[in-house]
């Protein structure tokens, strides 16, 4: 649907990719801010202020989908993305390793292994339809010895239980799949694939401002003020946003717009990066498609592995170390702040506490090489220092509870005017698009 521009003088007036005023119609709408406020105050000329239905804060990959699923099922309500940076999909959207999950590791009944097998299959079906390249190319986890059996066996169990395409396999059929993998027995699972998220992004945000939402970028979201009846939203450069709803997908800032919108968030984000080296071309034959390890399953990362990646190239890791900014991607990026609200949150002593030498060892191998070829040799032996040449980090958003706990699932925490997403890790990319369509299925009774 076209957006309509609303001038208070004028009246409704067509405008490309602009919002309307809340009851006046299915559009959303922009209008100047009157001169002065109601103490007689001069006002910033650049004050902006857009009624809208629904304002997404965060425009990675869950906040477009969202945005995405509300315009196909709800087509009059109005939509308004509010993305910090330049362009979307600029923080875990675009650091993510392009993997579409399966949805094998996850509990049965979770929200990751209901939204991941949803999502999924509507990932797929939305590349098919826009032209988006992607593969299912399929994905070994490889047990290196017989003390990673049991816990082959209980993620085949999960598969099972989750409805995935799965097999178990030896050494044999192993060899023939990845030849230069090693391991004692696998699962095979030939329905996980690649694709390209920051890409899916730009699509999702091309259809919504196509079907009259609107996606701003470069607007941070600063201040959110509740009324009785809406709630006005203020960007760092003094836009305003006056909205019925909110939603929260800001991802590694969630539990933060969480505050701003008055709710106490459950647990607060912890951020870890993940460090990846990329195969040289000369090594790339090491490696076919996708090889994982068993997981620890005390931890919700999947330990380093081999990922080819849709544009080409295999990528290799992640490891998982405390980042010491909530952004800082580079091991000498260091933001005070954020490093003083993690050092500070009890939560995440705990988690330091009981885990301190897995995180020695994580950090070990982000200052070692050496240590980081040695993982990924138990899953590719041939594997040598000189393959590898550094690729860009990411950062995961993991939430953490007051005693210490990582929380696992996907965390939705709810207010009468603010739905928060308040922990989408992985697989959040391959389930956004059934994140957005449940956040929009409990959005709907709010905007009749
Ligand atoms: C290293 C790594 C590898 C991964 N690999 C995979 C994978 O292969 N497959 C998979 O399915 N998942 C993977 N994931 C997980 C997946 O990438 C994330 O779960 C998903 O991208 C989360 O999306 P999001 O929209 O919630 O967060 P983000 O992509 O982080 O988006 C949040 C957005 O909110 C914006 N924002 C924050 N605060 C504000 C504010 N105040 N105002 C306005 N905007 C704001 C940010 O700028 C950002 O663009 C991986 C994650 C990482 C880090």
């Amino acid at each position: 649907m076209p957006a309509t521009a609303v001038n208070d003088d004028e009246g409704p007036r067509p405008g490309p990719g602009e919002a309307a005023f809340l009851g006046r119609s299915p559009r959303a709408s922009i209008r100047p801010p009157p001169a002065s406020d109601r103490a007689g105050n001069p006002r910033s000329p650049r004050k902006t202020l857009i009624a809208t239905d629904v304002a997404i804060v965060g425009g990675g990959i869950v906040g477009l989908a969202t945005a995405y699923q509300l315009n196909k099922a709800l087509p009059k309500s109005r939509v308004v993305v509010l993305e910090k940076e330049a362009e979307v999909g600029r923080h875990q959207t675009g650091h993510n390793s392009g993997v579409l999950h399966s949805g094998i590791y996850y509990k049965p009944g979770s929200l990751k292994a209901l939204n991941c097998r949803l999502g999924k299959k509507l990932m797929e079906e939305f590349c098919e339809a826009e032209g988006i390249p992607y593969e299912i190319c399929g994905k070994v986890i490889v047990a290196i010895d017989d003390s990673d059996l049991p816990a082959l066996e209980r993620i085949y169990e999960r598969g099972q239980a989750n409805g995935v395409v799965c097999e178990k396999i030896d050494k044999d059929r192993l060899a023939e799949l990845e030849p230069h993998s090693a391991g004692v027995q696998a699962i095979h699972v030939p329905e996980a694939g690649i694709v390209d998220y920051k890409e899916v992004c730009r699509r999702l945000a091309q259809r919504i401002r196509e079907a009259g939402g609107e996606v701003l970028t470069g607007a941070r979201v600063a201040g959110i003020v509740r009324t009785k009846d809406k709630a006005v939203l203020t960007t760092a450069d003094g836009r305003e946003v006056e909205a019925a709803q909110i939603v929260n997908c800001a991802g590694l800032q969630c539990d933060r717009v969480t505050a701003l919108a008055g709710q106490k968030p459950d647990a607060k984000i912890i951020p870890f990066r993940g460090e990846y080296f990329e195969l040289k071309p000369e090594a790339e034959h090491l490696c076919k498609n996708l090889i994982y390890p068993v997981p620890d399953p005390a931890f919700p990362f999947l330990g380093v592995h081999f990922t080819r990646m849709i544009g080409g190239g295999v990528e290799c890791g992640p490891n998982a170390v405390l980042a010491f900014g909530r952004e800082a991607y580079n091991k000498t990026d260091f933001n005070l702040g954020d490093f003083l609200e993690t050092m500070g949150y009890s939560g995440f002593r705990k988690l330091a506490f009981k885990y301190w030498k897995t995180g020695l060892g994580e950090m070990w191998r982000s200052a070692s090489k050496k240590a980081f070829v040695k993982a990924l040799s138990r899953l590719v032996p041939e594997i040598r220092a000189e393959h590898l040449e550094p690729a860009p980090a990411g950062i995961r958003a993991q939430a953490v509870t007051p005693d210490g706990s990582m929380v696992d699932d996907f965390l939705i925490q709810e207010t009468d005017r603010v739905i928060n997403v308040n922990n989408a890790p992985s697989p959040a990319a391959t389930a956004s698009l059934n994140i957005g369509r449940t956040i929009v299925e409990r959005l709907s009774p709010r905007l009749a």
